[in-house]
């Protein structure tokens, strides 16, 4: 091992045991993409890496460096370690360690839209993500819950059957026995993402199409993600009914998972997969939009002309369609309308809300879903700090990184409970399970719903 390699391997022990004295803007920027003769299988396009002058200005808006207090879990250290293994100074084979930095990154993109060089940490995470999965396959949590489940849309419903009988058949309250609670810490956590009285998967129980009565206003392609169609399938119902009542033709075609699951995880093939059996059902027929009542489902879509592939034949007819990719919110906001005349007024209710990342920095919708919660007599919205911090849902990053994301939803509870609201609003089922559980864990009463839920309760 050559004199280089050891200093680096021992820069980055010390980084990753927290023990590294930080030095930014020290000189030895190594080139980028050129290791002569390094031993590293990264191929990738990196170049992203050199723009980041480790001010370290993504530290103050970085949730898991706000946990740990820890340079290898943030943005300017996370490049660091990518910028070590793609210059060939550490083999990511010797040190499990390393691949671990890299998929505790939430991709919430706070770091991104706060720093001055607006580098795209995530899109490098990305990158090693794939790189990564390129070289040693898919880790058996990918194998099992992406590939095993979300891929394939009829094994997901016999997974909400299962849990539908683990509820039903009275098996969830063994775990809370006294005698038995102290040993089953781990799965009394997991028991806490699931939400009381689980309904038929959304996908199996609504029909392929809601007409509304006389002439529809407009017709809308509404795509069930697999997350709304298991754990928020009432909310989706609600939804469509709204719509409806609001003179809207709604298709609900068969689909498959929009695959960002499997984008997150740097599984490429199967994005590719996925993406393309959907453009069928959602793009190529003519709807006046293409809906959805979860944000990541909506900003996976609004992007699929890099999911099937830029340069695929699918792409072409994508591409045309991507303004006409809605969220839910946006959709009623700025093409229904919200007509005071047929809302009713609702009991006093105190309401705050959380923003979505995949809304609010990757679609840039912050107002249409506080727009919609004013519009309702009887709501006062009030802000909570940090509404707009990823709640460590990052969509199955609470079952693959229990313990992170735990401490990030409570931080997210503390700040839900000062603001005294009986009603949380919700746009993402994703975020809508990681806080259920975090609000059922500190024992809080408050309701999860989605803004359009309200709207719904309000319609005269
Ligand atoms: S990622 Fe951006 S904010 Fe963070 S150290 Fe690099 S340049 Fe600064
Ligand atoms: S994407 Fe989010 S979790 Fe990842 S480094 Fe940036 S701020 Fe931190």
């Amino acid at each position: 091992m050559s004199d280089m390699h050891e200093a680096a391997k021992q820069t980055l022990k010390r980084l990753i045991t927290g023990t590294a004295k930080w030095r930014p803007n020290h000189s030895s920027d190594e080139p980028l993409n050129s290791p002569e003769g390094a031993n590293h299988p990264m191929t990738s396009d990196y170049s992203e890496i050199s723009r980041c002058n480790r001010c370290g200005f993504c530290q103050s808006v970085c949730p898991t460096y706000a946990e740990t207090m820890d340079e290898t879990q943030v943005a300017r250290g996370r490049i660091h370690l990518v910028r070590l293994l793609n210059n060939g100074q550490y083999d990511w084979r010797d040190d499990k360690g390393i691949s671990e930095k890299v998929d505790d990154c939430l991709l919430c993109q706070a770091c991104v839209v706060n720093c001055p060089a607006t580098v795209k940490t995530d899109e490098i995470m990305l990158a090693a993500r794939r790189d990564f999965i390129e070289i040693k396959g898919l880790s058996l949590f990918q194998k099992l819950v992406y590939r095993g489940a979300l891929s394939h849309r009829e094994r997901l419903d016999r997974v909400s059957t299962l849990m539908r009988l683990y509820e039903s058949s009275g098996a969830r309250n063994l775990l809370y026995l006294n005698i038995l609670r102290k040993s089953m810490e781990k799965l009394i956590y997991f028991d806490s993402f699931l939400p009381d009285g689980l309904e038929i998967p959304a996908r199996e129980s609504l029909p392929t199409l809601r007409r509304p009565q006389g002439e529809p206003k407009m017709k809308v392609a509404f795509f069930i993600g697999c997350a709304s169609n298991i754990f928020t399938a009432r909310t989706v119902r609600i939804v469509v009914e709204y719509l409806v009542s609001r003179g809207v033709e709604v298709h609900m075609p068969k689909v498959s998972c929009c695959g960002e699951p499997h984008r997150t995880a740097g599984d490429t093939a199967e994005v590719a997969r996925l993406s393309k059996s959907n453009v069928e059902a959602i793009f190529k027929p003519d709807f006046d939009f293409i809906v959805t009542d979860c944000s990541t489902c909506a900003h996976a879509l609004a992007h699929y002309d890099k999911f099937v592939g830029e340069d695929s034949p699918e792409a072409e007819i994508v591409r045309p369609k991507l303004p006409k990719v809605l969220e839910i919110n946006t959709l009623i906001r700025d093409h229904l309308g919200l007509e005071p005349s047929q809302l009713r007024e609702l009991p006093e209710t105190k309401v705050t809300y959380h923003d979505s990342c995949h809304a609010v920095r990757g679609l840039g919708v912050k107002d249409a879903p506080r727009d919609i919660l004013k519009s309702i007599p009887g709501v006062e919205l009030i802000e909570m700090k940090g509404a707009d911090s990823c709640c460590g849902g990052a969509g199955s990053y609470g079952f693959s990184h229990p313990e992170m994301s735990g401490r990030i939803a409570s931080t997210k509870v503390q700040n839900i409970k000062k603001t005294g609201a009986s009603t949380l609003a919700v746009s993402c089922p994703a975020c809508t399970l990681q806080l259920g559980a975090g609000l059922r864990r500190d024992g809080q009463p408050t309701k999860v719903l989605h803004p359009v839920e309200l709207l719904a309760q309000a319609s005269k």
